[in-house]
């Protein structure tokens, strides 16, 4: 039998910077990916924490070189108004800019990198099923039709949307956010590429709670979505059903009158799930297989990396020897800052968020502090809204209304 150390499930970027950090501490591990690289995944806007993850694990000079499209904040649109979102402004230390990705080319990119390190991916190879014991791991996985086995000290799940272990171990829970859906595509339309800002992401704010995101990629192409209560959406993808979506949101009859498809749209309903726990003895979860929130304010792949990396460094010291408290130094840890991202996709729901972003009479204390939390730095406790982050916004939106 195939044997590893650390056996990581899911290639994308929560396992990719798992494998590379635990390579880097001196610990061998092998993933297992479902798909062939390249692969389709939504996520395609990154928050300069993203930065802090790819320069720990060897990899931001190359992403840096890719040609990626800069990014260097947000645009929220309401009517006529335009609330910008610049990261040179926040409160924290860290990257002030960060890319938008075509996340075929991104997570194919980490996965080289990765592979150069001597990390083994076995590619088109679906983990079915996992024997969890004291000592040794079983992964039994399917490639080409045949069924192989693993035997490893630890395993990481990094399955994502595949959420290998959650379902194994039936550790699936109901998210506490309202069930909402998202429906999305590439385009490419001149017009609407003149109305963005282009080295922002871009959030257009509709009636009936929806919003849509148009991410501008390097090759003039955008992705863009739109995000709404489950409700409203069709049951199937259709490019008939996609424009009558859209065009919800007033802004987009005129501007995408005429676009060009550079990929069918797609679907996704119900986005938002959680788990009943983070971890267990001798195994981890990151990335989306644990939470996901929603779309706005880009948070998954920071969360991906960000757990990917901590789950990694706690594995490593766990088969080093050491005893490791996973509630408090992982879960804990990831939920302080998912709390952080949860109440501002709450406050944007509500409203409270919006009023602050548009408000007229913010202060330049505000401004940097909310800008952080867009910007990924979401642990920082020098700024009040990751310590009293329920009480703050609220209070924030009264102030300023
Ligand atoms: P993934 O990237 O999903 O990777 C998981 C990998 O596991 C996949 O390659 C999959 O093939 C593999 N896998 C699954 N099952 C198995 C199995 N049984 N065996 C082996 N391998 C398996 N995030 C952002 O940062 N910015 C955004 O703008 C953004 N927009 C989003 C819009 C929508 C509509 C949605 C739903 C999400 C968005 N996200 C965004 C979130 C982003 O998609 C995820 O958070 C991110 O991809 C998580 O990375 P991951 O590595 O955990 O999982």
């Amino acid at each position: 039998m195939e044997k590893s150390e650390v056996l990581i499930i899911g290639g994308g970027p929560a396992g990719c910077s798992a494998a590379a950090k635990l390579h880097q501490l001196g610990i061998e591990s092998t993933i297992v990916e479902r798909c062939t690289f390249p692969r389709f995944v939504i996520g395609e806007s990154l928050l300069p924490r993203c930065m802090d993850h790819l320069e720990a694990i060897g990899a931001l000079e190359l992403v840096e070189q890719a040609g990626f499209q800069f990014k260097n904040g947000a645009r929220f649109i309401l009517d006529d108004k335009i609330a910008d979102i610049d990261f040179s402004e926040k409160s924290t230390q860290g990257f002030d800019s960060t890319f938008q990705v075509k996340r075929t080319e991104f997570d194919t990119m980490i996965a080289d990198h990765v592979q150069k390190m001597g990390i083994d991916i076995h590619f088109n190879a679906g983990v079915e099923a996992v024997e969890l014991k004291e000592d040794t791991q079983i992964t039994t996985y399917r490639k080409n039709g045949e069924q192989h086995q693993i035997e490893s000290k630890f395993i990481i799940d990094a399955s994502g949307y595949g959420r290998v272990l959650p379902r194994l171990l039936d550790l699936i829970e109901e998210s506490s956010l309202d069930p909402k859906s998202a429906y999305f595509t590439h385009i490419k339309s001149e017009k609407l590429w003149n109305y963005i800002d282009e080295q922002k992401v871009n959030y257009i704010i509709g009636p009936l709670n929806q919003y849509v995101w148009i991410i501008p990629f390097a090759d003039k192409s955008v992705s863009i979505g739109v995000v709404g209560d489950s409700s409203l959406f069709p049951d199937q993808a259709e490019e008939s059903t996609f424009k009558k979506t859209l065009y919800m949101v007033p802004e987009l009859v005129e501007l995408l009158d005429t676009f060009e498809y550079v990929m069918p749209p797609k679907l996704i309903k119900g986005f938002s799930t959680s788990v009943s726990k983070y971890y267990g003895e001798n195994y981890v979860m990151v990335g989306n297989t644990t939470e996901f929130l929603d779309p706005i304010f880009s948070s998954g792949v920071t969360i991906a990396m960000e757990s990917g990396i901590l789950g990694a460094k706690l594995a490593a010291r766990q088969l080093k020897g050491e005893t490791v408290d996973w509630k408090i130094e992982y879960e804990g840890y990831m939920k302080k800052g998912v709390a952080v991202f949860q109440n501002f996709v709450e406050s944007w729901y509500t409203g409270d968020l919006i009023k602050i972003f548009f408000a007229e009479n913010q202060t330049d204390s505000l401004k940097r502090y909310i800008c952080s939390i867009l910007a990924g730095y979401v642990w920082d406790e020098e700024n009040p809204f990751v310590k009293k982050h329920q009480r703050g916004l609220q209070a924030m939106a009264k102030l300023v209304s």
